[in-house]
């Protein structure tokens, strides 16, 4: 993109105060002011609507990207590239491996392998296309702290790679409260544009939405600003060709005479924003069950893996005796 690194200034109605404006709020590329909602200019870099008109209809004629053909939506689902999990199943199970332009959603209870499997990715994600990586690096959202640099180097070293240059490839954000985890994607486009990042990770995406906004008067507020960081990183995702892998924990549901007495947490906006939903679950020997919840485009199925010291691999149940 001979555009990329355009500097904002060079955009009509943009002056040196204004620039600053902008790029202080996150917005510090042309594209990242062409993809974002008038509102937030005027919310987040506190422009007057007016002007924040201006800026982004300016931006908009550099990246074209108010109108596209049906040609141009087709050549950009051609572009669309798989991240392999680093398990075969997984991957039929996702029809092909991890999607770019679109976000994936892994929920389970605690233990689960949510984290497990994030910290493959970080892996897979750095291995070149020929190896079904994406030849990128990772962005990595921890929101719990559970984050394990020793855990990743052991995984690089069991699939023989180098692990201190894994490592290098994985930027961390410690995010400590949800207003911290806004502001860090919010501020993601330049970073990933920049260090050529293939993957972000938010590990979990929920967990700070849940602990501050407690009670049913709060909930709308909370939906509101889980619903613009989730259009975010779709925005991200499809702007830069990336995988965003985000997690999400189960919560009791009353509504279940039959079957799980679980569903993912965060409502409707998020499964509205996840275009792939897994389910996670400890199954017996110790292997974990991955099932396909609400997919558009993939059938409900389930396959199995183990969590190793190569971080995961392809397991098949023991049948039980009598099968
Ligand atoms: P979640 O994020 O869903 O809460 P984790 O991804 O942290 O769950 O998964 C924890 C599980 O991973 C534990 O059951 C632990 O035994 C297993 N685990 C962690 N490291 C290893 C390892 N090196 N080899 C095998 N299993 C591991
Ligand atoms: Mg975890």
């Amino acid at each position: 993109m001979s555009h990329a690194l355009e500097d904002i200034q060079d955009l009509e109605g943009v002056g040196p105060v204004t620039a600053n404006k902008l790029k202080e709020a996150g917005f510090d590329s042309v594209e990242a002011i062409a993809v974002a909602p008038i509102r937030e200019l005027v919310d987040k870099a506190g422009l007057e609507s007016s002007a924040a008109i201006k800026i982004v209809r300016a931006a908009r004629q550099i990246i074209h990207v108010d109108l596209i053909t049906a040609k141009q939506l087709y050549d950009r689902r051609q572009s669309l590239l798989r991240l392999s999990t680093g398990s075969e199943n997984l991957n039929k199970l996702l029809g092909g491996g991890l999607e770019t332009q679109a976000i994936t959603e892994f929920i389970g209870e605690f233990g689960s392998g949510k984290t497990q499997l994030c910290m493959k990715f970080c892996i897979t994600a750095q291995l070149p296309l020929q190896q079904g990586g994406l030849n990128g690096k990772v962005l990595f959202l921890d929101s719990e702290g559970t984050f394990a640099p020793q855990r990743v180097y052991q995984i690089a070293q069991a699939m023989s790679l180098d692990p201190d240059k894994m490592l290098e490839g994985v930027f961390i954000a410690r995010v400590y409260n949800s207003d911290h985890q806004i502001l860090t994607v919010d501020h993601a486009f330049k970073l990933c544009q920049e260090e050529n990042i293939k993957l972000i990770v938010v590990d979990s995406v929920l967990s700070h939405f849940r602990s501050e906004y407690i009670g049913r008067e709060n909930l709308s507020e909370r939906q509101q600003k889980l619903n613009a960081h989730l259009h975010k990183l779709t925005r991200i995702a499809q702007a830069l060709n990336l995988v965003i892998v985000l997690t999400n924990q189960v919560q009791a549901n009353p509504q279940a005479f039959f079957g799980d007495p679980t569903r993912p947490a965060g409502g409707n906006i998020l499964a509205h924003a996840s275009t792939h939903r897994i389910m996670l679950k400890k199954a017996s020997n110790n292997l974990r069950c991955a099932r396909i919840i609400d997919s558009p485009c993939l059938p409900e199925s389930e396959t199995y893996f183990a969590i190793t010291e190569k971080g995961i691999e392809d397991a098949q149940p023991k049948p039980r005796r009598g099968d």
